[in-house]
């Protein structure tokens, strides 16, 4: 692990400053706790020495804990923790373009309302990282986002499609926007996480939905074959209908921890069913949404030889990739402190 040279960090935005003085000063976000859910992360965030600064603000009768940051720097703690610094250089530079267009959306949905950017809802992970691998992704890809007709759009990523990526709107429901496409021949078959079986009892169901569940059944795929739709069926033959990412959602929050091998937690909506009297066997692929950047296909396709441009034209081939050099592009950064 290498440290990150504030020297060079000085010396870049200097270089930056003489080339065009909006870059330098106002690149910063704020992301949140929410008070109750914060004890842990406080801790993480005092003791693994964030970068940017740290403090508690009080904000309409809560305490929030405010991490200042350079998005740039923000971006490299993303990368720590969705990928690591030993994935190939392309991959996490197209993860980079990815989670600095994530920020930025969000982190200007949140300025409208006069608040943070709050991390708890920010779609992607983050966490201290200053590896030298890391550092260059952001630096090589500096200011760049994904743009639909001159615009930053909302993206999204996830572990491992399995095969096939799908649209927000069979995910999360919602209007279809003309933005997002799927991706039907992903080259993820090969990852950790490409394949999996899980099974569950109807007494374990049960106890997830709050009631007896006799079986159940897959209603609607999409064009891969990944559930939309579930119905349970109760001992007296009523229904209870539901997406499958509700599914998937609530079997998760029942399962304790979640990671791919907890045997109890459902990795993805891409599964086949079969029932054996109490016993249903779920035979499936992927882990994730499944909507957007497949993470283990990039990997792949970057090992292969691709670059993080043509990564992210496989995953987004409706977006431009696009530097933000503009000065209203970065904001007041006083913007939260004077609404709150
Ligand atoms: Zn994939």
């Amino acid at each position: 692990m290498l440290k990150y040279s504030s020297t060079r960090k000085k010396l870049r935005l200097l270089s930056l400053y003489f080339l065009c003085p909006f870059l330098v000063a106002a690149e910063e976000i704020r992301v949140c706790l929410k008070e109750g859910e914060s004890v842990r992360s406080l801790t993480r965030n005092f003791t693994s020495g964030y970068r940017g600064s740290v403090y508690l603000k009080k904000n309409g009768g809560r305490w929030l804990l405010i991490n200042q940051v350079d998005i740039e720097d923000y971006i490299a703690g993303v990368l720590g923790q969705e990928m690591g610094p030993d994935w190939p250089m392309e991959a996490l530079k197209a993860q980079a373009v990815c989670a600095r267009t994530v920020a930025r959306v969000k982190r200007d949905e949140a300025r409208t309302r006069g608040a943070a950017y709050d991390i708890t809802l920010s779609h992607q992970l983050y966490g201290q990282c200053e590896h030298e691998n890391v550092v260059a992704a952001v630096e090589e890809t500096q200011g760049q986002v994904l743009t639909f007709e001159g615009k930053p759009v909302m993206i999204f990523f996830h572990t491992c499609c399995g095969g096939a990526t799908t649209t927000p709107e069979n995910v999360w429901s919602g209007t279809i926007q003309p933005c997002w496409t799927a991706v039907a021949s992903c080259s993820c078959s090969n990852s950790p996480y490409a394949t999996w079986q899980r099974t569950f009892t109807r007494d374990f169901l049960s106890r997830v939905f709050q009631t007896h569940v006799r079986t159940f059944q897959i209603n609607q795929t999409d064009s891969a074959g990944r559930a939309l739709t579930i119905t349970l069926v109760g001992s007296t033959g009523k229904e209870l209908k539901m997406t499958a990412a509700e599914f998937r959602s609530r079997i998760n929050s029942r399962a304790g921890t979640i990671f791919f091998n907890n045997q109890l937690m459902l990795p993805s909506t891409f599964f086949t069913l079969r029932q054996d009297g109490e016993n249903f066997f779920l035979q499936g692929r992927g882990y994730g949404h499944g909507v957007g950047l497949c993470q283990w296909g990039a990997r792949r396709m970057a090992e292969a030889g691709a670059n993080y441009a043509e990564i992210l034209h496989f995953y987004f081939p409706l977006l431009e990739i696009t530097p933000t050099i503009k000065k209203e592009d970065y904001g007041n950064k006083d913007s939260f402190q004077n609404k709150s």
